[in-house]
């Protein structure tokens, strides 16, 4: 069927509508004005039944054709919890004007069908039935209630669409974070092996030549590498999902950070790391994830920054009593652009993406930690001069003793 009014029944004014559009097929397809009457009387006998019930329901007017010939269409649909039957009034008048008359149910809809066959003498064809569709979709409404039925009609498909955009794009987000997460468990399990492998390998230090040994030590690289990223993607999708767990303790943040120092001085021994820390603070943290972090700021500020260079990792207590920790680097340093995208996900700085590998999950799984231990991340940076990254995390005690040493800590 050519659709070509389409109205929603919902008040009287409906009514009104929907005897004129039914007038003016009439007499947009030369109906005579005995017909058109007829016609548009009984739609209005439908219509004033289902609004009298519901303002749920639906009419549409359109031509089907019927072998070489065409008819005159129209479909009321309602709720069928309402009981309307043959015999209500106004189906039982609307029956009387048009014989061809129909009432089904599907899927809970009701369905009212009436017919006219249309006469040869119309001359209809395609073409004529494109035109009279093109004619009613883009006519003028017939009152400002019309109008103003028709913008709130084309707002509620926008944000129908809108919410099947929303929608699609979920799901695809759902789907991808689904991949990520098997797919990372699934390269986890080979790599760890080779990871154990290759540390075994080590142990047999004796059985190989020098050669030999550096290239396990260089898979052995890789691999940590390898176990990172993985470890990245899936804390990631973890993160998606809401399924990052963490174990919380309380700690000294001194004894604490002095091990991160040490542990981090050995992890890159060819920069200065250097630790400024004051008094004795406790904190309740997840030690692991914390770890994490450090791993992933002194990663950066070691990997953005030349060889030889300093690494300052300094801790001490902010007006609003929490613990501020500082690592900052004297690296290539960052525009205050990049400095405002830099914890999101997957960021990269354009003109390091060659240069440094990495795929930009570091900081935006740091910053997801930081957050939830309840502090906040930040970065100051300059281009060519360094970068410093500060973070916040509460702390159990206000005493904090006080007390202020810088301890150089080298391989
Ligand atoms: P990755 O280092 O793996 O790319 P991150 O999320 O850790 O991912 O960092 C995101 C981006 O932020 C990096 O690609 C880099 O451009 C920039 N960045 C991070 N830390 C520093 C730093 N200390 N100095 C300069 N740029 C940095």
């Amino acid at each position: 069927m050519v659709q070509l009014i389409e109205l929603t029944l919902e008040n009287e004014m409906d009514l009104i509508l929907a005897h004129r559009r039914a007038m003016a097929v009439g007499e947009r397809l030369g109906l005579t004005i005995a017909t058109q009457t007829t016609f548009a009387t009984a739609v209005s006998e439908i219509s004033r039944s289902v609004i009298e019930h519901t303002d749920q329901g639906r009419l549409v007017i359109g031509i089907q054709q019927q072998k070489q010939r065409y008819a005159l269409r129209v479909l009321v649909t309602y709720d069928s919890q309402i009981n309307l039957t043959n015999a209500d009034e106004g189906f039982y008048y609307a029956q009387r004007l048009i014989p061809e008359f129909n009432l089904s149910e599907t899927d809970g809809l009701t369905q009212v069908e009436m017919k006219i066959g249309l006469p040869r003498s119309l001359d209809l064809n395609r073409g004529r039935i494109a035109a009279l569709q093109q004619f009613f979709a883009n006519g003028a409404p017939i009152n400002a209630y019309e109008e103003i039925k028709n913008k709130n009609l084309s707002l509620s498909r926008i944000k129908e669409k809108q919410e099947e955009e929303i929608r699609q794009s979920k799901l695809i987000n759902e789907k991808r974070v689904e991949f990520i997460s098997i797919a990372s468990h699934e390269i986890k399990t080979p790599i760890t092996i080779i990871k154990a492998l290759t540390q075994l390998a080590k142990g047999a230090r004796e059985e190989c030549s020098d050669k030999v040994f550096k290239l396990i030590d260089k898979i052995d690289t890789q691999t940590t590498k390898l176990v990172t990223l993985v470890q990245q993607l899936m804390d990631v999708s973890r993160i998606e999902n809401g399924s990052l767990i963490y174990s919380m303790e309380r700690i000294t943040l001194r004894t604490f950070l002095g091990e991160m120092v040490q542990v981090m001085q050995h992890a890159w021994p060819e920069h200065e790391v250097l630790a400024d820390m004051e008094g004795d603070f406790e904190a309740v943290i997840d030690r692991l994830r914390m770890e994490q972090v450090f791993s992933n700021l002194l990663g950066n500020a070691a990997k953005y920054s030349a060889k030889g260079s300093q690494i300052i990792i300094s801790c001490r207590k902010n007006a609003a009593g929490f613990a501020e920790i500082e690592v900052a680097d004297q690296g290539i340093g960052m525009s205050p652009e990049d400095t405002r995208l830099v914890f999101d996900k997957f960021f990269r700085v354009k003109d390091i993406e060659k240069t440094h590998p990495g795929l930009g999950m570091g900081l935006y799984i740091t910053s997801k930690i930081i957050v939830d231990h309840g502090g906040q991340i930040r970065v100051n940076s300059e281009l060519g001069k360094g970068s410093s990254f500060v973070f916040t995390i509460p702390l159990v005690s206000q005493q904090p003793s006080v007390g202020s040493s810088i301890n150089q800590l080298t391989s």
